[in-house]
């Protein structure tokens, strides 16, 4: 199925991130949790392409495991470190796995990277365009409620999001956030700006407090004191700060549904355990049976 033509026939839509092994070795546990996520039947899955050290070469083969359990797979794809030549590779073997969404991002600059060089993609909006003229995919498109590191000021993050849009994006899914407030106030600067396509708020069920620090150097966001009182307290203890996690993105994603945004994108780190957990004990509040 296409995503561009999800929201219309749902309110409210769940979904699931999932990586690619790390290494080769990893390949059979990852398929095997990816298929368990898939099997709780979201509304998609997405499968990242070499984020935080995963494999990029294996994103066409996880995500054809998603759509082997009879869910749709989103692909994602970053150009930052492609040629022209490379990401038509990628587009082909996306194709001959029978994935029709792309998730179209510019990616992080490798350490060392030069980014004032010449280059075939400069933004995500390059690979926006060039993917709607290879043709094929609905496409979706990353941003940020508290905005992009590397950009000055949220209103210009604004204006270049909008350009990314209407380079031919159906649907964002925005950074992980954790005070909710932060994504109302980016909803109607967003709306202001006129980008009107659906919005899918980016959820991470915290359940390692050691996860944190890195994941927050690289994305810029903030940690209310609430949240921040719950990793200092449960930080030595595993098997609280999973329970605590799980339950503070669950209160988020009740009051993201009860203000009505179109979907929840939930980072589940590969754990079938707490996508399942949040899936049934927010089945009524999601609309599913
Ligand atoms: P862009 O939309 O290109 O924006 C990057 C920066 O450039 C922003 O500051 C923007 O304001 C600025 N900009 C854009 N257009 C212009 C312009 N015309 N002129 C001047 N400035 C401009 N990374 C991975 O490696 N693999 C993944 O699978 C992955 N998945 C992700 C999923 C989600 C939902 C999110 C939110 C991020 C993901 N990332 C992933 C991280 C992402 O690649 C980085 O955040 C990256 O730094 C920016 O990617 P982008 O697609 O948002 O870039």
């Amino acid at each position: 199925m296409k995503l561009k033509d999800l929201w219309k026939e749902k309110d409210v839509t769940l979904s699931f991130e999932a990586f690619p092994p790390k290494k080769d070795s990893d390949f059979v546990s990852v398929a095997l949790a990816v298929a368990e996520i898939a099997r709780l039947k979201p509304d998609f899955v997405s499968v990242t392409y070499g984020a935080g050290g995963g494999t990029s070469a294996y994103t066409p083969q996880i995500a054809k495991i998603v759509q082997d359990q009879g869910v749709t797979a989103l692909a994602h794809l970053t150009c930052v470190s492609s040629d022209r030549n490379r990401i038509h590779h990628e587009l082909d073997a996306l194709r001959a796995a029978g994935i029709e969404n792309i998730l179209a991002l510019r990616g992080d600059y490798p350490e060392g990277y030069d980014p004032t060089a010449p280059r075939d993609y400069r933004y995500a909006q390059d690979l926006v365009k060039e993917i709607r003229a290879y043709g094929g995919f609905s496409l979706g498109g990353a941003c940020y409620p508290e905005g992009h590191v590397e950009c000055h000021s949220q209103a210009e993050d604004l204006v270049h999001l909008r350009e990314k849009v209407e380079s031919g994006v159906d649907f964002l899914v925005t950074q992980m956030f954790f005070d909710n407030s932060a994504l109302y106030s980016f909803l109607y600067r967003a709306r202001q700006e006129g980008i009107t396509v659906p919005v899918l708020a980016g959820i991470m069920p915290v359940t390692n407090a050691s996860q944190m620090t890195r994941i927050l150097s690289l994305s810029g966001t903030t940690l209310p004191n609430r949240f921040r009182m719950i990793l200092d307290k449960f930080r030595d203890r595993p098997d609280a700060m999973k329970q605590a996690g799980v339950v503070y993105a669950a209160e988020q994603m009740v009051d993201l549904v009860a203000n009505g945004v179109q979907g929840v994108h939930v980072y589940t780190m590969n754990k079938p355990d707490v996508a399942a957990g949040l899936a049934e004990h927010l089945s009524k509040v999601l609309g599913r049976t």
